[in-house]
């Protein structure tokens, strides 16, 4: 069954080669950097950072903290975020010395590994191990619970639509990440809070659309 929204996303938008960042290290710094904030404000702590060649653990594991502070202020909850940005580069290399150390390992025990670093919640968890490790988990947010719950027009429950997605998808990285994308994406354009059904492509199937529209 999502399937078919995949394939209506996909048709629209391709492969959007999500995680945007050029290196795993980049992208687990992102996704502790996007907590509670809007990618416009993470990317310009993005840019910083790479300004000042920091965008790799072991480096954010060695930078002074007032430091750190001022090149991540533009994402919000800066000495919180330095916090755990320190705390997350630290666990990993002290236990793994590198991401790459941590990738077709057993599931199961990185996936606990991720899960007990302070800091670390369960949709930032599932984006680490998607898209900075490429275990094939599928992740949820507020945009896919609402796009969900409007598109087939019944509430889900957040695990529910995760095994549905992993089991139809049945391991393929490629689909598991561009789905959250195109999911992000379409939240953004049109699957607003205030909804622009007029405009949506995917209005024709839209349970949400056919119910207001009559
Ligand atoms: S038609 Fe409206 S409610 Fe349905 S997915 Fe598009 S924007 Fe969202």
């Amino acid at each position: 069954m999502f399937h078919e929204l995949y394939n209506e996303l996909y048709k629209h938008y391709g492969d959007l080669q999500w995680w945007p960042s050029e290196s795993d290290d980049e992208t687990v710094i992102g996704c502790i950097l996007t907590q509670n904030t809007s990618w416009s404000n993470v990317k310009k702590s993005i840019d910083i950072l790479r300004e000042n060649d920091m965008l790799d653990l072991k480096r954010i594991r060695e930078i002074d903290e007032t430091k750190l502070q001022e090149y991540i202020k533009s994402s919000g909850y800066y000495t919180i975020k330095t916090r755990y940005l320190k705390n997350i580069a630290s666990s990993i290399i002290d236990n793994y010395n590198k991401l790459e150390h941590m990738k077709n390992k057993d599931f199961n025990e990185i996936r606990s590994f991720i899960k007990n670093i302070k800091g670390v919640g369960n949709e930032t968890m599932n984006s680490i191990l998607l898209y900075a490790l490429d275990y094939p988990v599928f992740v949820i947010d507020s945009y896919t619970l609402r796009l969900f719950k409007r598109y087939y027009g019944k509430e889900f429950a957040s695990n529910d639509i995760k095994t549905g997605v992993e089991q139809e998808f049945d391991g393929n990285i490629f689909r598991l990440k561009n789905f959250h994308g195109m999911i992000v994406q379409l939240s953004k354009e049109y699957c607003k809070k205030k909804p622009e059904c007029n405009k949506c492509f995917i209005n024709n199937k839209c349970i949400y659309f056919s119910g207001n529209s009559k």
